[in-house]
């Protein structure tokens, strides 16, 4: 059993002498490297140990896909690219990014509810695959595809009636913005061939952030099984289904890392039984968060440390407008801490317990609540681990002019 009081994520963490080290350098190191704190450091080869895992457990039939939102800095994806069978993006900005990390554009698909003309135009340019997600999207592609001269790549994106249980965030079984409902799936598939466009796949994405490796193979099955089951009822054959990931990292004491060796083994026995159906079938999953969270730091430096009636407050450099998902404002319904720790004192007992706020006027800039500390000073180095995914880029980098922290993939 984990400690409910303690973080997955500290166990695993590298020091040497009580500094913390990203990239086997010290992290003061780093920091003097960048200039500044606030700022973010990813690390390079967490990233290709984390692909090198996932292709070890999962069945080697399954190609993975980098969902660019989790983390678009252009460094990454490229060493993603070299990494990954394909790029999931979601606005024209990330299939630049995609395009330019140097991914192929068939191996690129781009999901969106709301896509706008222009961007469907330029996704059917670049010949990347559009993951359709209503009937109205259908006769827009056909129309561009056609005063372009291009054959649009498509899959059809569904709307599954089932949910994936456990899910941080739930994304199907229900009324959705996203997709097309499972029913329909029939309709729009003869909507494609009467516009005389192909259906190069299906993909289902039921939510994000599970720990629950059962509850996921449980869901890929559904997933794998509706399209296998659509193919047949209306005799087309797909290139590729897309079932999605929402494989979890662990963010809050108490929470275990996801057992990849169990998804990986559900997902191959998974695919024995549709062995037959699988031969010319590519199954492709598609992780943001999984790839990226861990290897993450966000570096902040103490400011200030205040008493205020009963509570000590240590102030530091970066906040909420930096790391929003760190402050708990970015779906969580109760706040819980990150993993934070003192970069240059990881080998100091705790001696206090302090709440660490961030630079921004407003309550809903916290950084660590209750959290136990060695003695600080400071010019103390606070970092919060698990910050590769949603960070700079899901952040109100605006909010109250601070400047954007620099990011490093070292
Ligand atoms: C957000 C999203 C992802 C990535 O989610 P993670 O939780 O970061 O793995 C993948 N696919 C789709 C369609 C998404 O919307």
């Amino acid at each position: 059993m984990t400690n409910p009081a303690t973080h997955a994520r500290l166990d695993t963490i590298a020091h040497d002498a009580g500094t913390l080290h990203i990239a086997s350098t010290p992290l003061p190191r780093l920091v003097e490297m960048v200039g500044r704190t606030p700022c973010y450091i990813y690390d390079r080869d967490a990233i290709t140990q984390r692909v090198a895992a996932l292709r070890a457990a999962l069945p080697a039939q399954v190609k993975l896909h980098y969902a660019i939102k989790a983390n678009p800095m252009p460094a990454l994806v490229a060493h993603l690219g070299q990494l990954v069978d394909g790029f999931d993006v979601a606005s024209q900005h990330e299939m630049l990014v995609a395009l330019s990390a140097g991914m192929s554009a068939a191996s690129i698909s781009f999901a969106g509810p709301a896509k706008r003309d222009a961007e469907v135009r330029a996704a059917v340019a670049a010949g990347v695959c559009l993951n359709v997600e209503s009937e109205l999207e259908i006769e827009r592609i056909a129309r561009h595809g056609a005063e372009l001269g291009v054959a649009p790549r498509i899959a059809l994106r569904v709307n599954p009636e089932f949910q994936l249980k456990g899910a941080g965030m739930k994304m199907g079984g229900g009324a959705s913005p996203f997709g097309i409902d499972a029913e329909r799936v029939p309709a729009a598939l003869a909507q494609l061939s009467s516009l005389g466009l192909r259906c190069a796949g299906l993909h289902l994405y039921c939510g994000s952030q599970n720990l629950n490796a059962a509850a996921i193979v449980e869901a890929n099955r559904l997933s794998l099984e509706f399209a296998l089951k659509i193919a047949q009822d209306c005799a087309t054959r797909f290139e590729f289904i897309n079932i999605g990931g929402g494989y979890g990292i662990p963010y809050f004491a108490g929470e275990r890392a996801l057992d990849l060796e169990a998804v990986g083994a559900g997902l191959a026995q998974l695919f024995q039984r549709h062995a037959a159906a699988l031969e010319d079938l590519q199954v492709i999953v598609e992780l943001g968060r999984y790839l990226v969270g861990e290897a993450g730091y966000y570096v902040t430096r103490v400011v200030d440390i205040k008493k205020s009636q009963d509570k000590l407050f240590v102030m530091v450099d970066g906040g909420l407008h930096h790391h929003l998902a760190n402050s708990g404002n970015f779906g969580q319904v109760l706040r819980k801490n990150y993993p934070v720790v003192i970069g240059n004192k990881l080998a100091d007992e705790p001696a206090l317990v302090v709440t660490i706020a961030g630079p921004l006027c407003t309550p809903l800039d916290i950084v660590a609540d209750k959290l136990p500390v060695p003695s600080l000073a400071v010019g103390d180095l606070v970092v919060v681990l698990q910050s590769g995914a949603y960070g700079y880029s899901a952040s109100p980098l605006l909010f109250l002019g601070h400047p954007a922290p620099p990011e490093i993939l070292v």
